[in-house]
């Protein structure tokens, strides 16, 4: 979204008073929520994520002065989600930290439900039920309900040796399993598969990573970025089984006893499923709103219904001329920015550029832009454990770039390649190959280089 003024860049740096700076001069669209009397019913927001504590921030940076009732189903506040499977297992926090500003938490108009569900939503009758009995009138309405991590509910297994992670529950569960005596097995070599397995190496767990793929990352990164990490790991003591299946699983006194398609076996004393999540579109079905893949939008973040936005991981939205689902950090908090505002009057498009990051041991992994089907990848080692894969149109046009490297030193080259992503700058993959040449300063706009 061009002028998003959304802050912080990561979570863990320091929160501005604001999550939205003033906004720019506004549009009106034919109708506006922002002079809605204050008689009027209230928006009510479901999901007690990011994505809707900035949808709140949004309608409250234009001017939406009315009720708002934010429902969360969690009975902790809004919360970092990504440091669940990073800094929080190894920290002794009670929770992880809070990501609503103070003046939304401040502010008397916004009536917060903790610990409450939308349970049914009737759109033609603008009524929501909450925990199954009271009803909420609303003027609009949106759906920030997030994403549940997909499980594997397999025969013989004992549910309490098997976890996935979504809450700060899951964590406060998983934390303590985590030491030098446990046997831990991961189901999954995708981000938060991988992420835990550094978390669970570092606090001195045996650790074996089960995927049936023949590689790690196989979903977001190409192989040149993640055999670095995988090195890493591997580096670190972490066991790994490709192209695995589970075959069959047995719960006994020693631990879960898993057989895999190979015939191999591995006991482990806590199973950690790490297969993906799956979008929270019940409420969404309840109200007859269209689906795929998520909650269907249009460009403005709106469902099939008028009175009904949605924003977050539960959503699919048109980017790039294709319907996508972003499960990430940032994605999150702009589309609940550009929901929370339209629903405010304005009619911004979500045209953001996704950027996704993880942390493993001391490498730092990011990815910005939405790679094409068809793209060219085009590798730079920077160093041992540091490298960078620019994602180019056939034409040489810059679409995406995914990087690995110790700590944040990757970001700069992230940071550069925003404005070329956004320019549609072209290259030569020869010089972005070559280790002895600039990388940047081969870039230029496309119609010089035609
Ligand atoms: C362990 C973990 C690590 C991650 N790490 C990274 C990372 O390193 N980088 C990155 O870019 N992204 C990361 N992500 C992804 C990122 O955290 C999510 O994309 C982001 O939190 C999504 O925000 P959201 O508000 O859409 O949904 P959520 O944060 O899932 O919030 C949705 C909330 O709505 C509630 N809810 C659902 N249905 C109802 C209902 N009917 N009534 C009331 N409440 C309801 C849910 O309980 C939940 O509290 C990570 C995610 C996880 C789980």
């Amino acid at each position: 979204m061009a002028g998003s003024t959304i802050a912080p860049a990561r979570p863990g740096a320091p929160r501005p008073a604001s999550t939205c700076a003033p906004c720019p001069p506004r549009s009106r669209a034919a109708w506006s929520m922002s002079d809605w009397p204050m008689a009027a019913d209230p928006i009510v927001i479901i999901g007690g994520g990011e994505s809707a504590a900035c949808a709140i921030a949004g309608l409250r940076s234009e001017g939406y002065r009315g009720p708002v009732v934010w429902v969360c189903e969690e009975a902790i506040h809004a919360y970092e989600r990504p440091t669940l499977s990073k800094q929080f297992l190894g920290s002794g926090d009670a929770r992880p930290s809070s990501v609503i500003p103070a003046e939304l938490l401040d502010d008397p108009g916004i009536d917060i439900r903790l610990d409450t569900r939308a349970t049914h939503l009737d759109a033609g009758n603008r009524l929501v039920t909450l925990n199954g009995s009271e009803q909420i009138a609303y003027s609009g309405l949106l759906l920030a309900t997030g994403a549940e991590a997909r499980d594997l509910d397999l025969p013989g297994r004992n549910p309490a040796r098997w976890l996935t992670l979504r809450r700060a529950s899951d964590a406060a569960r998983l934390r303590p399993c985590l030491n030098a005596q446990s046997r831990i097995v991961i189901v999954g070599a995708g981000l938060i598969g991988l992420e835990l397995a550094a978390a669970a190496r570092m606090a001195g767990a045996q650790v074996t990573v089960i995927e049936s793929q023949d590689r790690p990352l196989a979903r977001v990164l190409p192989p040149a970025i993640a055999d670095i990490a995988l090195a890493r790991h591997r580096r670190m003591g972490v066991a790994f089984q490709f192209g695995a299946s589970i075959a069959g699983v047995e719960s006994g006194p020693e631990g879960e006893r898993i057989v895999l398609g190979s015939g191999a076996e591995i006991t482990a004393d806590l199973v950690l499923v790490a297969i993906g999540s799956v979008p929270r579109t019940e409420l969404a079905e309840s109200a007859g709103l269209a689906i795929a893949n998520g909650v269907a939008l249009d460009a403005q973040l709106r469902t099939s219904h008028p009175d009904i936005w949605a924003s977050g991981d539960c959503c699919a939205f048109p980017l790039d001329g294709r319907m996508v689902r972003l499960e990430s950090w940032e994605a999150a908090r702009l589309l609940g920015e550009i929901a929370g505002r339209n629903m405010a009057g304005r009619a911004l498009q979500a045209d953001i550029l996704p950027w996704f990051w993880s942390d493993q041991y001391d490498l730092g992994i990011q990815g910005l832009g939405l790679p094409p089907d068809g793209a060219t990848v085009v590798h730079r080692t920077l160093g041992p454990d540091s490298a960078l894969a620019f994602v180019l149109c056939p034409e040489g046009r810059l679409r995406a770039i995914q990087g690995i490297g110790p700590e944040t030193s990757i970001a700069k080259h992230i940071k550069r390649a925003r404005q070329f992503i956004r320019d549609g700058a072209v290259s030569d993959p020869a010089i972005l190959q070559d280790a002895d040449q600039s990388i940047w300063a081969a870039f230029r706009p496309l119609a010089v280089a035609s």
